[in-house]
Parts: C-alpha cells; sequence; structure tokens
C-alpha cells in the first residue's frame, strides 16, 4: 500500500475529526511539549492577553493540527484554519486577519507552502497586530493601515527548515514533535477503538502500535484496516491473529517500514553502493516525489537508524548495509 500519511479523503477526515482528542488532557504524549504549553496557557489566560504565536513542527499525522485545536480550546477562543498554498493572496490572509476576534487562533497548517509576498503581510500582522495592504494601482494607489485584533498565530510545518528566518524569529513559542513511543501508540489506538466502538484485544492493539512508524494517523488508519478484516471474517473483535493478517497483506513489516521505505533503501544500498547519493536522484529512481521522501520517508528511516543525511547526500548506515544488502555490491565500509 501507498503509505499515506496525509488524510486519504473526506471519509477519513471525518473519522479523525471524530476521534481527535479536543482537550490538553486527551492529549497523549509530546510530554515536555505540552508541559510547557500549558504554563503558557495559563500564563496567557492570567493576564487576559492572547498567547504568544505557535510553530509546531515535525513529521506529519503526529497531532500538529489536533494541538492547535487543542490550544484554542484551551484559550477558550476559536480557530480559524487554513494553510500556506490556499493563501495565494494576500488579500484572503487580510480577510481572515480581519475577521479574527481577541483572542483568536489563526492556524496555518504548511506554513512553508506560504507565497513569500503573501508572508511578508503576515509580519506586522504577528508583530503589531496591523496590516498595511495596498489599494489601487498606478497614480491612485494608496497605502491603508488595518488594525487587527490581538491574536495567536499556530503555524504548522513538517519542514521547519525552509521557513525563512523572519517568520521563525516573530514565533515565540517553538515547539518540536517527537514521534511516539509503541506504548503510548498503543494507548491511543485503544482510545479510538472505543470512540469507533470497535473491540480490539490488547495484544492486537499493541501489534497496530509496534509497527506505525510512531504516528498516530497511521495507527489508526491500521486499526480501521484491521476492523474491516474483522469484519469479513465475522470477527466481533480484532484479535492478534487479524491484527496480524492486516499487517501480512498490507506488506507492513515489523517495524512498520513499507514498500517505499524498502525501495528506498534497496535503492541506496544495492543501486548507489549505500551513498551518499542527492535526494533528486533518489526520487527519480524510486518513483517519488522528492518532498514526500524528505517530509515523510526519511525522517523515520532516520530515526530508525538506517539513514543519515551527509553535505554530499544520504547514505546507509551500517545497519542498513546488513539488512537490506542484496549482496550484489561489494562495498568499502571504512
Ligand atoms: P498533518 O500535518 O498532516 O495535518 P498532523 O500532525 O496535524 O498532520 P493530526 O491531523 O493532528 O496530525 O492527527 C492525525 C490523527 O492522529 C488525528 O485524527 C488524531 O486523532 C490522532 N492523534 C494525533 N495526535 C494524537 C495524540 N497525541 N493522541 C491521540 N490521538 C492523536
Amino acid at each position: 500500500i501507498e503509505l499515506l500519511t496525509t488524510p486519504a479523503d473526506a471519509a477519513e477526515v471525518r473519522i479523525e475529526e471524530q476521534i481527535r482528542p479536543a482537550r490538553m488532557e486527551d492529549f497523549t504524549g509530546q510530554q515536555r511539549l505540552t508541559d510547557n504549553l500549558k504554563v503558557f496557557i495559563s500564563a496567557a489566560r492570567m493576564r487576559e492577553e492572547a498567547l504568544d504565536h505557535v510553530l509546531l513542527s515535525g513529521p506529519p499525522g503526529l497531532g500538529k493540527t489536533t494541538l492547535a485545536h487543542i490550544i484554542a480550546a484551551e484559550m477558550g477562543s476559536s480557530i480559524r484554519a487554513t494553510s500556506g498554498p490556499l493563501l495565494d493572496k494576500a488579500g484572503n490572509l487580510a480577510g481572515l486577519l480581519t475577521g479574527l476576534k481577541r483572542g483568536d487562533v489563526l492556524f496555518i497548517d504548511e506554513i512553508h507552502r506560504m507565497p513569500p509576498a503573501v508572508e511578508e503581510y503576515l509580519y506586522s500582522a504577528m508583530e503589531d497586530f496591523r496590516i498595511d495592504i495596498m489599494i489601487d494601482s498606478g497614480p491612485s494607489a494608496r497605502a491603508v493601515q488595518l488594525k487587527i485584533e490581538p491574536f495567536t498565530l499556530v503555524g504548522a510545518t513538517t519542514r521547519s527548515g525552509l521557513l525563512t528566518s523572519p517568520l521563525r524569529a516573530r514565533f515565540g513559542i517553538n515547539s518540536r514533535f517527537d514521534y511516539y513511543s509503541p506504548d503510548l501508540l498503543e494507548g491511543i489506538v485503544m482510545r479510538a477503538s472505543g470512540i469507533l466502538s470497535i473491540g480490539i484485544d490488547q495484544d492486537a492493539a499493541s501489534e497496530i502500535a509496534g509497527r506505525s512508524r510512531g504516528t498516530p494517523r497511521i495507527a489508526n488508519r491500521l486499526l480501521r484496516r484491521a476492523r474491516d478484516f474483522a469484519q469479513v471474517e465475522k470477527a466481533a473483535v480484532i484479535s492478534r491473529r487479524i491484527a496480524m493478517k492486516t499487517l501480512e497483506c498490507l506488506d507492513i513489516d515489523e517495524e512498520g517500514l513499507d514498500d517505499m521505505d524498502k525501495k528506498i533503501m534497496d535503492t541506496i544500498v544495492n543501486r548507489f553502493s549505500g551513498g551518499p547519493v542527492g535526494v533528486a536522484s533518489l526520487a527519480v529512481s524510486v518513483g517519488e516525489e522528492q518532498d514526500t521522501i524528505e517530509e515523510v520517508y526519511e525522517p523515520y528511516l532516520i530515526q530508525a537508524g538506517y539513514l543519515s543525511r551527509t553535505p554530499r547526500g544520504r547514505v546507509a548506515t551500517r545497519q542498513a548495509l546488513l539488512r537490506f544488502s542484496d549482496g550484489s555490491v561489494s562495498r568499502h565500509t571504512g
């Protein structure tokens, strides 16, 4: 199967909304990050101020959108959500900003994909709660200054490295998401199965959790696929056997690696003799978008200990050579 870390379709978006934790106490994991946020939120509430702007970064499906909604809920304010690529005109951004009430949250997903011309308007909005808009053009052009209510910008990005420094500097709170441990994911799977009324044995949940690449969205998706297998077998509960069968049919191995992960590692190890290989050549070789490789596959392969990023390109680790080598290349592993 394709490893989809973005919601696959409208139905999945609806399910995600249904099982998305709504308050901080239901949000598992990312302990340090949420502990800090709780303090900043309480302090802002005591001062009756808008929370400082928050940047959330990390691989897809770890809960950035979820946390943005929770921040708004904990602040007792409303949230308006958009994404970088949707903000193609300064006017769209101005419209959103002027519609905000005091203390509201503006959530911009994929904030690194915002066009530079639009991004510049955001600077004064974030800093001084005003925007300078040019209206008309030619001789009648004039700058109009619009005041906006103090608000909190929550930006999410899978690629914090691509953020410009002026934008990054304007976020007072900068939080990085980590992959979740299998224990935490097991809890997330159990919780989601409760909400969706799916019966599942603990050892089945544990099996799914261990192969979800540290990602709640993937864990929840595997849970739903296991439910399908249980349903056609007319089983009331997802047993460990059904979970294993599901994972096997989806070609997901013990570490949660899927076809594309294996293809990437096979390419680096066997076609490029372990690397270094540039990400552009890698993308062409495996037939996947460069962005997807960098945002989705690489971070997990790096954390699993198979890949490292060097200035000269991607290099397979010793562990990767041991596991993925098909013996076709003899190599010098200095
Ligand atoms: P993207 O950047 O692709 O939107 P994301 O990081 O914003 O991804 P979310 O949409 O917030 O991810 O989360 C995906 C799903 O995972 C949600 O449906 C939510 O139910 C679940 N989830 C995420 N984080 C947690 C968590 N800490 N506890 C329980 N469930 C979680």
